[in-house]
């Protein structure tokens, strides 16, 4: 899953940067209102880590303006302003949750993970269509009850697929979930993803949608052989 991280602390922002990172999202880091909202409009992220103080202006005058213009991405806000008054403005703006600064990378994770699990209609913390589930914590996935060896691509790719539920997810989508946003990927290297994926899970878990993308197989309750 990709997470846009507009934090202009440069410690605190590495250091969201690398936690989220060994748990597997592809991040983009920004510092600024100006390269935030450049990056919202050139890539497709699936949650946003949006610092309230940034050197260029407010992150919840950006915030309103993103759900202004129809943006639903889920966002957690970070600050480190009087709790109480910025709670009710944050949540108000359009924030889905909120961080008090300092807090622990652990807090955060499971904020960013609970908020994801939220935004695509799951209530348990594991993920399940049909025979396949998987773990967002342990990152394990398992078919029929049994756990299924996949590579930190290939998780990621069922992870994005899993969360968009019956939507079909585009190619550049899931390039950007799986890469982010400057990583030059070869051509092939998504439907390189996609072939293992059927592999190891079954043919039918993914269906191509011609010209377009991606998305989940039918909800199967058997395993075909
Ligand atoms: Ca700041």
């Amino acid at each position: 899953m990709h997470v846009l991280l507009v934090e202009d602390d440069a410690l605190v922002g590495s250091g969201i940067q690398s936690a989220l990172e060994v748990e597997a999202f592809a991040v983009d880091r920004v510092a600024t209102v100006a390269e935030a909202e450049a990056a919202m409009a050139a890539l497709t992220t699936d949650l946003v880590v949006l610092d309230i103080g940034l050197p260029d202006g407010d992150g919840l005058a950006l915030l309103r303006d993103w759900r202004a213009a129809g943006r639903r991405v889920p966002v957690l806000l970070l600050t480190a302003r009087d709790a109480v008054v910025d709670r009710v403005t944050g949540l108000s703006a359009g924030g889905d949750d909120y961080l008090l600064k300092p807090f622990d990378l652990d807090e955060l994770l499971a904020r960013v993970k609970a908020l994801l699990r939220r935004a695509a209609g799951f209530a348990a913390p594991v993920l399940t269509h049909g025979t396949i589930a998987f773990d967002p914590a342990g990152r394990e996935v398992w078919r029929d009850g049994v756990a299924i060896d996949l590579t930190r691509r290939e998780t990621a790719l069922l992870e994005r697929l899993l969360y968009a539920g019956a939507s079909v997810v585009t190619n550049d989508q899931l390039k950007d979930s799986l890469y982010g946003f400057d990583a030059e990927i070869e051509g092939n290297a998504l439907s390189v993803h996609i072939h293992n994926l059927r592999r190891k899970l079954g043919r039918d878990v993914v269906e191509t949608v011609r010209g377009v993308g991606y998305r989940l197989g039918p909800e199967r309750t058997d395993t075909p052989r």
